[in-house]
Formats: C-alpha cells, sequence, structure tokens
C-alpha cells in the first residue's frame, strides 16, 4: 500500500521535513525554539520521555503515520479529507482519525444547530465560511465515493437551506456595527448580504415586531442551516473510499522526543475499543477533539504519566449551551414566520430559526429552534458531563420566550415540543480558532477553541491544517495566521463582534 512516506514524500510530510518547516515557521515568532533534529525511531526511542502507559501494549500493535488525527468530528473528517485530497498519490493509509464515540452521542456537531453565515466581524472568519458554503453547496459532487464499485452509493445530501440570516440593531451603536461589518463581508468576497431599514424589514418579514429596531442585515443566500450528521457521514464515508484508516478509541498516553526543544511527539498509545492498545508512531498528531482538546494536550504532553504538562494549555473550556424546538400555533396566520431566517435579537442575543420545511402545499408547518447564551457572569465551563443530560429551562423561562414574545408576537402561542444541550468549545481568550502548532510540541496542530462556529468553518478549517502539514508549516489557500496560538501567548485577543 502506498503512503505518504514511501512514496515522494511532500517534504513536510517527512520527518526532515516536518523538522524544517517547524523550525522555519516558528522562527520569525517571539515563542523561541531551535529547529528539532531529525531522528531515526532507533534513535529517537532511545531518547523518548515515556509517560508510562496504563493499558498493556497488545502484540504485534505498532503503526507507522504520517498523520493521527484525534477526534473524527467535522474538523477532523475535514482535516483528514483534505489531507487525503491534497495527496491523491497516496492512498490515504497514511492517515488515521481516532474517534472515541462512533455514535456522535455528545459531539458539539450532531447538538448544534447547524447553522452557517458569512456575517461575521472578521475578515478571516468571512472568508472560512465562504469556502463552507460552496463546500456545502458541492457537498453531493465532492464527497462522491472514490469506490467505482459501489453503483448503489446514495447521493449525499447535507440538506443545506439557504434561508439566512437576520441581525438586528436598536442602537446607534449596533447600526454602525452592521454597517461596518457589512464593508468587511464585502471586502472578503461575499456580496449576500444587504442591509435593510425597518420599512424594508417590514415588507419582507411582517411577523417581525421593529418597532425598536434602526437596521437590520441580511443575507438572503449562502447562509442558512444544513445537517450536521449528513455532513459527518458523508465526509467519513468519503475519507474511507480514499483509504482513511478510522479507529474507536482514545489516546491514553504518549512518548516524546525529551532531548530536542521542539518536544516532539514520537508515538501515542491508543486504546482501541476497550480493549486493545494500539501504539502509533506519527509524523503529526492534529488535535480535533473539540471541547475535549486539552485532555488530549495532556496526555500527548505525558501529564499523568511522569511527564511534565504543558506550560501553554489551551484555553479552551467546555460550556454547555441549549437548544429549544418549539411548536407555534399556526391558527394565528400571516402572524406565524413561513420560514424565518435565523434572526439574532439586538441586546438579549436570543435566536430563533424556522426548523423543518413548509408544508407540501406551501402551508406553515410552525416549527422553530431557538437558544441564547448564558450571561458572562453565569456562564463556566462544565465538570461534569451529565449536565448534557437536561437543557436549562429557567433559561427558556426567563430569557428565551420573553425575547421571542417580543420580537415575535405570535411567539406568545408556542410550546417547548424538546430541548437538548451540547457543549461549546469555548476560547476564553477571544472565542476564536486556535490553528496552529503547539509551540511545546512541534508536530502537533491544535484545530481547537472555534466557540460556536466551528461547524460551519469546519471544511476550511480541515484544509488550513492539512496545508500546515504539508505546504511547509504555512497557509495556501486563506492566510489564517491571525488564529495562531502565539496570540494567545502574547494575550493579543483577536475580537469577532457577531458571536451567537
Ligand atoms: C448548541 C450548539 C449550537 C451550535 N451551533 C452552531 C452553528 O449553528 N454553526 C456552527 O458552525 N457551529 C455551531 N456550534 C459549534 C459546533 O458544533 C462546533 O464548533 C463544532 O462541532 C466543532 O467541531 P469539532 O470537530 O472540533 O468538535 P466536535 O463536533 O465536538 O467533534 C469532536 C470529536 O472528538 C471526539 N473526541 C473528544 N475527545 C476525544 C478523545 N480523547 N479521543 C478520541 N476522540 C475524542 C468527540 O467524541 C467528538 O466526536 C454549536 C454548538 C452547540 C453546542
Amino acid at each position: 500500500m502506498k503512503r505518504f512516506t514511501t512514496i515522494q514524500p511532500p517534504a513536510s510530510f517527512s520527518r526532515e521535513g516536518q523538522n524544517a518547516l517547524i523550525g522555519r515557521r516558528h522562527a520569525s515568532r517571539s515563542i523561541a525554539r531551535r529547529p528539532t533534529e531529525p531522528a531515526s525511531p532507533s534513535v529517537a526511542s532511545r531518547r523518548a520521555s515515556s509517560s508510562s502507559a496504563v493499558y498493556p501494549l497488545g502484540r504485534a500493535s505498532t503503526v507507522e503515520v504520517d498523520a493521527l488525527v484525534i477526534g473524527g468530528g467535522p474538523i477532523g473528517l475535514s482535516t483528514a479529507y483534505h489531507l487525503a485530497a491534497m495527496h491523491r498519490g497516496c492512498d490515504g493509509s497514511g492517515i488515521v482519525v481516532v474517534e472515541r464515540d462512533p455514535t456522535y452521542a455528545r459531539s458539539s456537531a450532531t447538538l448544534s444547530a447547524g447553522g452557517i453565515r458569512q456575517q461575521f466581524s472578521l475578515k478571516e472568519n468571512v472568508e472560512m465560511s465562504l469556502y463552507g458554503r460552496d463546500f456545502l453547496r458541492r457537498a453531493h459532487e465532492l464527497l462522491r465515493s472514490n469506490d467505482d464499485d459501489d453503483d448503489d452509493e446514495e447521493e449525499v445530501d447535507v440538506q443545506f437551506q439557504e434561508h439566512g440570516y437576520l441581525f438586528l440593531a436598536a442602537s446607534e451603536g449596533g447600526r454602525d456595527q452592521l454597517i461596518r461589518n457589512n464593508k468587511t463581508q464585502r471586502l472578503a468576497g461575499c456580496n449576500d448580504v444587504t442591509l435593510l431599514g425597518r420599512d424594508e424589514l417590514e415588507r419582507k418579514f411582517p411577523w417581525l415586531n421593529t418597532t425598536d429596531i434602526v437596521l437590520g442585515s441580511y443575507g438572503e443566500r449562502g447562509e442558512g442551516w444544513f445537517d450536521p450528521w449528513a455532513l459527518i457521514r458523508g465526509l467519513k464515508k468519503k475519507c474511507l473510499s480514499m483509504g482513511v484508516t478510522f479507529v474507536n478509541g482514545r489516546p491514553v498516553s504518549s512518548r516524546r522526543d525529551a532531548e530536542n526543544d521542539g518536544g516532539r511527539v514520537l508515538s501515542v498509545d491508543v486504546l482501541v475499543e476497550d480493549r486493545n492498545v494500539v501504539r502509533y508512531n506519527v509524523n503529526c498528531v492534529v488535535n480535533a477533539a473539540g471541547a475535549h482538546c486539552n485532555g488530549v494536550m495532556e496526555i500527548l504532553a505525558g501529564k499523568g504519566g511522569g511527564g511534565h504538562g504543558l506550560a501553554h494549555p489551551i484555553p479552551v473550556e467546555p460550556r454547555k449551551r441549549c437548544i429549544f424546538f418549539i411548536h407555534c400555533n399556526t391558527s394565528q396566520g400571516d402572524l406565524v414566520p413561513k420560514i424565518a431566517p435565523l434572526t439574532v435579537c439586538p441586546t438579549s442575543g436570543v435566536y430563533f430559526r424556522s426548523e423543518g420545511s413548509v408544508g407540501a402545499n406551501g402551508e406553515t408547518m410552525g416549527n422553530f429552534l431557538c437558544g441564547v447564551s448564558p450571561r458572562r457572569d453565569v456562564d463556566r465551563a462544565i465538570g461534569d458531563m451529565n449536565e448534557l443530560d437536561y437543557a436549562d429551562h429557567q433559561l427558556w423561562d426567563d430569557v428565551i420566550w420573553p425575547a421571542l414574545y417580543h420580537r415575535v408576537p405570535a411567539f406568545g402561542d408556542v410550546k417547548v415540543k424538546s430541548s437538548w444541550a451540547g457543549l461549546y468549545e469555548y476560547n476564553t481568550i477571544d472565542q476564536n480558532a486556535i490553528i496552529d502548532f503547539h509551540p511545546e510540541m512541534n508536530n502537533v496542530i491544535m484545530a481547537n477553541g472555534f466557540s460556536g462556529h466551528g461547524l460551519q468553518q469546519s471544511p476550511a478549517a480541515g484544509r488550513a491544517v492539512s496545508e500546515l502539514i504539508s505546504c511547509d508549516g504555512r497557509f495556501e489557500s486563506l492566510d489564517l495566521s491571525i488564529f495562531s496560538f502565539e496570540r494567545i501567548c502574547n494575550n493579543r485577543p483577536i475580537f469577532e463582534t457577531g458571536i451567537v
């Protein structure tokens, strides 16, 4: 079987290339580092500091891989897909995705609102979502299986519904912000977002209370929502057809190069299906474990197994976010939105959107999703994952329902049909992504901290990570250096005003 390293390896995928690229990329940074020396596996193993494996290593269970991707959610899958696509000459077998829960019962993606928008204030966030938009529009073709024998293959349908996002401003400050954001969005290549005055809003959305609104920003195309599960399934099937290996397991320990200051990870022991441990000798590791990225980082750093942990943990916390599925009494006629774009209420930040499609005869079905982020002073990391077993109904009673009723009077007559909770992978520094090598483990790439917009950014994030790995540590398609880890180390947050 062909692997990256046995056929004309891209420079960055060979150990030498990796070391060179890491040294080069960080040379210009304030985090001082020396390029790591190339090490043959035998020398490396002598030098390695091993975190004591908790589980016995099974027999004949050492595997050489180019990229070990930890976390098989949209970010990990997109990374694997883009890596395999970038190295078409190879068969993908050097890429391994480790996912501890193939049912995705508690992954952020499957519990999310499935939204995508270009309405951000940072150019890079707009650009990432533009790529996401294009990817979703072409998903049926991009994710068509490589397997020629698979004649019965079902076409991937991510059910991208381009019904838009509507941001509303109720103050002069809010209006100025929407105008500034609109300029940024246009400069970034997004021309589908229109600013609407109160009259236009009333004409377009007759169910909306606009009495206190000064401006709206509406993305008519390119924004909306899609089925996260279908994207996960489609990416996984495609990756499988490209030769990517999937492992149902989780990392339990690692070995690192103790003598070189690059601190590279040499191997990762993965407990597979709670039975055997397989050792993966790695060229690089991608941390795509979402809200649990720090647990993975600790294992890679060797903490708890005699290692020293990290001076720079990832500032990402698992924070609970709730979604309520509601039904509105449709006998109220035109007062009930037939199709509501994802509408973000000013001040409260409460959002709602239609769920499901309109009826066969064009009638309103009256189903909506809604939610809100908790107030800053009560928003915190959760330690006990059982908290995800229930949504916070106090939030519905005290914040969401009053805001909905004010914005759409018909929502005075609604019923909560169901609710659930998931995790934001919340970057406590600036609520933006971190896409970079870790300064203390220079073959570990973080793709973390997307803080509630990682699903829509997963196509661009996966492409960016695969470029870092394959293109001498550089971004090629989009310059995403703004999402560096250096900003975290130097406490230089980048603020996005369009966080929902
Ligand atoms: C309520 C809610 C609404 C949201 N709405 C939106 C939205 O509208 N639009 C949007 O773009 N984003 C939204 N998000 C955010 C989005 O879901 C995340 O940003 C996105 O899922 C991040 O992708 P990921 O692959 O990093 O993480 P995940 O989707 O969480 O996937 C990570 C995977 O890693 C696995 N994993 C974790 N630890 C380990 C380990 N130790 N070993 C092996 N595997 C491991 C997990 O099982 C999981 O499957 C929302 C999130 C929530 C909670």
